[in-house]
């Protein structure tokens, strides 16, 4: 009701990748979430598959990356 009258306060709820994010209303709780072409769109189970998904690849590249940051970083001082 309050959002209809003022629109949603949107906040990141969870950040999946750098690009996509999770958006939760903080006064109805309305999910939303980054889609594949940028824009942002309703919070479906579909979507949260897709999400979860990609957080876990996301997360996976970013734990290669520091390996091989430290990796570097070993070389470099050896
Ligand atoms: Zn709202």
């Amino acid at each position: 009701m309050f959002c209809k009258l003022f629109g949603h306060k949107y906040e990141v709820s969870k950040k999946i990748t750098y690009h996509v994010k999770e958006y939760k209303c903080t006064k109805c709780s309305r999910q939303l979430t980054t889609s594949g072409n940028g824009q942002l769109v309703e919070l479906t189970p579909k979507y949260k598959e897709i999400n979860s998904i990609l957080n876990n690849i996301y997360n996976k590249r970013q734990a290669k990356l520091r390996r091989e940051e430290l990796h570097i970083a070993y070389k470099m001082t050896s």
